[in-house]
């Protein structure tokens, strides 16, 4: 109970929380609306002009019939019944009573919440005067959730379980080096990071190596997320990051991770809505903490992210998360491997070939493969089966792209024709179109939101795309809507995905990558503008005239794909209707089979 005696002005807020709440209790509530004295309540109901009257205890809330509302108290121990009896109003007929809240149990234990809820901030309070010290009788309310390890339980997770990923491993390697003999780096005077960044898309096992990091090291590893300290009383976040590093300290050599860092370290001052306050603490005192930092701390900092571009500028300071290590979705090779470390221990048919599944999942992160071995053997299991087989496999790629397969949804014949004529659509002029990926896969099958899918596979991986290949892909995703638009003469809502995608292409290609008669210029933002709260705030970084042309550019540019996309389909019509009756029939179509009716002569 150290904090506690030392701080009388806390004595004095909790006296001043109590007045308040006294004053809460007897005050009538709903002051908003207006008051009235009861004599004119029960007179106004005399000439019928109430319509409701609504009971609480003594305090009485009244709703007319021109909808007007108005509040009033009653003396206890009299009963509005009798008033207006008296008067020849009958409740019930004459004026609708409703008696609320009549002080049951419930109602009881709801009117204390606003009372816990001060003593919860008080503890709070309370608890940030202690500086985090001796503060455990407050029940760990400003602990943070970080897992604890004790000291000689570190992660098990090793490097090696890490598959692909060998250039984050060996940037990290170092810091493995660091925590397993600090002593070595100390005696050359050598100055080690603080902190380390980790950037990449979710589930490209950022959480993952960082937990590696520890397991190789042998040293304990201390996890929260930026996404718990966004919470709503202010103070707890900080509380929680000075108790986090606390721990650590006291076993170091360690790892601190903080998992999602861009949701307190954003830029300060720039978010939407409430909880800067919150964010801005907490992110300060993780500044404060790493600035505390000497030599011999030998805790080490790793944080991860998706967002690099929102975070503070203050924590990518020198002496602060000045280590960056990106970790990429992994390209064919790491997808194969990542999908080897997840067949462990898995029973597979010798005929499967991982390779061809990981060229397959382009696009795919680590999560995301974890996830097909998982499901594969999940369908395998259900089947009764003792290997897990391709057909598995493509089964668990298709839930992964798209959800479960939705065999009991009702889709009507002339549903799934229109989705037969979509997909094939798309498929026709992603095969006629020189340069563009091949098509493995059509299916109807609805799955998730979406009724069916066409899927192209990449030769091989790029990182970059060109604007040429940009239009081609454009062309693709128009050609579903222009489909059902040349056999039907009508279109249907299930393109909206399409249109999303290839308008935040042209987008993009607009302001982004200086694709268009705008000519090279970078416009900012992009898609991402409201999320990142920065432009937003400041306002688009061009005028409205500007705003006007950018949209007639993406405007032609979708036009421009619509029309190719068009032409296609009306030299290739009878390949379209034959693809169409194919898929509707056999629901899947793919492979051999599929380029067979592609490219036959039609
Ligand atoms: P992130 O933190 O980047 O969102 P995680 O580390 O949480 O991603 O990854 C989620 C899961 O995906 C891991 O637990 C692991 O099963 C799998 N995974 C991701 N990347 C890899 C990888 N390179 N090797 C093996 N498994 C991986
Ligand atoms: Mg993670
Ligand atoms: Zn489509």
């Amino acid at each position: 109970m150290r904090g506690f005696g030392s701080s009388k002005s806390l004595i004095v807020i909790a006296v001043i929380i109590f007045g308040f709440l006294i004053l809460y209790s007897i005050l009538p509530r709903g002051e908003s609306s207006k008051n009235l004295p009861i004599g004119s309540v029960i007179s106004m109901a005399e000439r019928g002009e109430i319509l409701r009257i609504d009971v609480n205890g003594n305090n009485l809330s009244i709703v007319t019939k021109n909808n007007e509302t108005f509040t009033s108290r009653k003396e206890s121990g009299v009963s509005l019944y009798e008033m207006l009896s008296v008067r020849g109003v009958e409740a019930g007929k004459d004026v609708e009573i409703s008696v609320v809240q009549s002080g049951n149990l419930l109602s009881s234990l709801l009117s204390l919440f606003p009372l816990i809820f001060l003593l919860y901030f008080m503890f709070v309070l309370m608890q940030r005067s202690s500086r985090g010290q001796g503060a455990d009788w407050v029940g760990g309310l400003g602990r943070s959730k970080a897992k604890r390890f004790p000291a000689e339980e570190v992660p098990s997770v090793k490097f090696e379980d890490v598959a692909g990923a060998e250039e984050p491993k060996q940037e990290l390697a170092e810091i493995v080096e660091f925590l397993k003999s600090p002593e070595r780096f100390q005696s050359m005077g050598a100055k080690i990071p603080k902190g380390v960044l980790l950037i990449g898309p979710p589930g490209t096992g950022k959480t993952l190596i960082s937990r590696a990091v520890a397991g190789e090291a042998g040293v304990p590893f201390f996890s929260t997320s930026g996404s718990e300290f966004v919470e709503m009383f202010v103070g707890v976040g900080a509380a929680r990051v000075r108790d986090l590093f606390f721990r650590a300290k006291a076993n170091a050599p360690a790892i601190v991770f903080i998992d999602e860092i861009d949701a307190v370290g954003r830029h300060r001052g720039s978010g939407l809505g409430g909880g800067h306050d919150e964010r801005e603490q907490t992110l300060n005192q993780m500044l404060t903490e790493m600035d505390g930092f000497n030599s011999f701390t030998n805790v080490i900092v790793i944080a991860a992210t998706n967002r690099p571009d929102i975070l503070d500028p203050a924590l990518l300071r020198p002496g602060r998360f000045d280590r960056r290590v990106i970790m990429p979705l992994p390209d064919l090779k790491g997808r194969e491997q990542i999908l080897q470390v997840h067949a462990k221990g898995k029973p597979i048919s010798p005929s499967v070939d991982l390779r061809i599944i990981a060229r397959r999942t382009h696009g795919f992160s680590g999560a995301d493969l974890a996830n097909v071995m998982n499901e594969a053997a999940i369908l395998a299991a259900r089947k009764s089966k003792t290997l897990i087989e391709a057909e598995d496999f493509g089964e668990a790629v298709d839930r992964v792209i798209a959800g479960p397969a939705m065999k009991s949804r009702k889709t009507s014949e002339k549903e799934r024709e229109i989705t037969a004529y979509h997909e094939a659509g798309h498929a026709v002029v992603a095969h006629n179109m020189d340069g563009a990926d091949p098509v493995h896969k059509i299916t109807i099958i609805p799955r998730g939101i979406a009724g069916g899918y066409t899927q192209q596979i990449p030769e091989e991986d790029r990182s970059y795309w060109s604007m040429k290949q940009l239009k081609i892909t454009l062309a693709v995703l128009m050609a579903g809507q222009i489909a059902e638009r040349l056999v039907f003469n009508d279109v249907t809502t299930g393109s909206s995905n399409d249109l999303e995608r290839a308008t935040n292409i042209a987008r993009d290609m607009v302001i982004k990558y200086g694709m268009s008669s705008l000519g090279p210029i970078s416009f900012g933002g992009g898609q991402d503008v409201v999320f990142l709260g920065k432009e937003f705030a400041n306002g688009p970084s061009y005028s409205e005239a500007v705003a006007e042309k950018i949209d007639n550019e993406i405007n032609l540019i979708i036009r421009q794909a619509e029309f190719e996309a068009r032409t296609i389909l009306e030299k290739y019509r009878k390949k379209l209707e034959y693809l169409a009756k194919k898929v509707l029939a056999v629901e899947i179509l793919e492979g051999e089979e599929l380029q067979q009716v592609l490219s036959s002569d039609m």
